[in-house]
């Protein structure tokens, strides 16, 4: 069972910010413990170091006598903040002594940090441990050793006495202070569940946006595989990619439609052109095996004709067939345009006079490598068309030039013209404008189809434009290809005609 797009990019998401998160509070949380830790081990240096600066205040230079009440207060606010003081004089005798004074408090102050930091902070592994400080009249203080015996200094300014200081070692946490951890840590979780909800929840709208018209898209294209053509996806996407994907499936379907369309005219169409004469032969020859009718020649030349028709469809049937079904072969050599179209417009001398119609041919010698028939064939459909769709005492000009690499060909008439409707459709096989005026003028409607197949097949293109009884013009543009190798004919005698 495969997953929904939508849970896939959410569960992505989440795992993205999962692991940021992840990330993030594990290395705040080692850096800032770290820098904390720091920081209260020096806390813990400099405290004592103040005690100590703060007892010296207390010795009486004249009597010799210490302020035993203040040290007395001293050492009992030391003691609530977990250091264990004992004060000697200058001869190592004690002159105030934490334990001595209160050995409960004191116990039960080392009691209670140890087994605070044992059980928070078991692999620091600490212990009290006794630091001592040389009490001195005056400059800095000067811890001498972590043992508890004294060493005699001989040096001024003279020492007034010792100050052994015990804490817990390396560090330890007040209350407070695993307060402020327990609240960083509660921070960061809350943090990290919000964002990986709203990562969650972005993952969600996101694959929405993008699994909505998918979805749609997936939907559409099955209507059109089941044959529902005229099915378009309508609605408005942000997305480039999906926007060119939606705009694909729109043109997919409507040339889908387009060929379904002129999939059901072939057949009416065929069927429509095969019934008429069929139907028309056989009842003449009804008519003559029943004895009705005399078989005259006039009659049998009917039925030939009503048979030509028939063969002219099979005729250009297969034609098509050859097209759409073989690679074009061509073969090439150099081509003279104008000369091709000077020789169409001869051909169609008879159809011009029948219709009084005036028809030029303007421009200048164009050389191109080409299929000479071929090419012949092309204009010739498009003067054929011209003749056909123009009205009586119309014009048609042929105009033959060179475009940069290009050899151009136009046709143009001031007949019927075409809708813009039928504009874009009339190079689709068997595409007919008017169905049952055209059957009068003999086309199929394969005539551009082989045209633009003709001129594709050089490498090149056709482009009509055409206005409603107004008249067409359609423009060949062919690369002439590389003439000059295979040149034999003289460039520059140009005739324009
Ligand atoms: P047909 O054999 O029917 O002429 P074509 O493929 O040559 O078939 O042309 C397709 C359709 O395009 C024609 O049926 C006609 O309706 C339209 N058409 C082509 N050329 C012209 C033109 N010069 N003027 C008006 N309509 C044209």
């Amino acid at each position: 069972m495969k997953q929904r797009f939508s849970t896939q990019l959410a569960l992505r998401f989440g795992m993205i910010v999962f692991v940021t998160i992840a990330l993030i509070s594990v290395s705040a949380n080692v850096l800032i413990r770290h820098q904390f830790e720091k920081n209260i081990s020096e806390r813990q240096r400099t405290f004592s170091e103040e005690l100590a600066g703060a007892l010296v205040s207390q010795y009486n230079d004249a009597t010799k006598e210490w302020n035993l009440e203040y040290i007395h207060g001293f050492g009992m606010y030391a003691l609530k903040e977990g250091y264990i003081l004992k004060v000697y004089d200058q001869n190592g005798k004690v002159v105030w002594d934490a334990e001595n004074h209160d050995m409960t408090a004191c116990h039960q102050v080392m009691q209670e940090i140890s087994t605070r930091m044992q059980e928070k902070r078991p692999d620091l592994d600490g212990n009290f441990v006794t630091h001592r400080y040389e009490l001195k009249r005056s400059t800095l203080l000067k811890r001498v050793t972590n043992q508890k015996t004294a060493q005699e200094p001989a040096q001024e300014p003279a020492i007034i006495g010792y100050l052994d200081v015990s804490y817990y070692s390396p560090y330890y946490f007040s209350e407070s202070d695993f307060a402020f951890l327990d609240s960083m840590n509660r921070i960061l979780l809350i943090v990290g569940v919000s964002s990986m909800i709203g990562a969650v929840g972005a993952g969600v709208i996101l694959a929405r946006r993008l699994s909505v018209p998918i979805t749609k898209m997936t939907e559409i294209t099955g209507k059109i595989s089941e044959g529902n053509y005229a099915i378009r996806f309508e609605s408005e996407v942000q997305m480039r990619e999906l926007a060119e994907l939606s705009s694909a499936v729109n043109q997919m379907a409507e040339s889908l439609e387009r060929q379904e369309i002129l999939r059901r005219r072939l057949t009416s169409d065929v069927a429509h052109e095969l019934r008429t004469p069929i139907a028309n032969v056989s009842s003449y020859l009804e008519a003559i095996i029943e004895g009705v009718w005399e078989p005259t020649a006039d009659r049998l030349q009917n039925c030939y004709e009503e048979l030509g028709r028939i063969s002219a469809l099979i005729g250009d049937l297969e034609r098509l067939r050859q097209i759409e079904t073989e690679n074009m072969r061509l073969e090439k050599e150099k081509v003279d345009l104008l000369e091709l179209a000077q020789s169409v417009r001869s051909a169609f001398e008879p159809e011009l006079e029948n219709k009084h119609l005036t028809c030029t041919v303007t421009g200048e010698k164009t050389i191109m490598l080409g299929d000479p028939k071929r090419l012949h064939q092309a204009i010739f459909n498009l003067v054929s068309n011209a003749i056909k769709y123009s009205n009586e005492y119309g014009k048609i000009q042929i105009t033959v030039h060179e475009q940069e690499e290009c050899a151009v060909v136009e046709v143009s008439d001031q007949g019927i013209g075409i809708s813009q409707d039928d504009l874009p459709l009339i190079f689709e096989r068997f595409y007919r404008t008017d169905r049952s005026r055209n059957r009068k003028t003999g086309g199929a409607g394969i005539g551009l189809t082989i045209t633009k197949a003709i001129i594709q097949a050089h490498g090149g293109k056709i482009v009509a434009e055409s206005r409603e009884n107004h008249g067409s013009n359609f423009v060949m543009i062919l690369p002439r290809g590389n003439i000059d190798t295979e040149m034999d004919i003289d460039v520059d005698t140009r005739n324009g005609i």
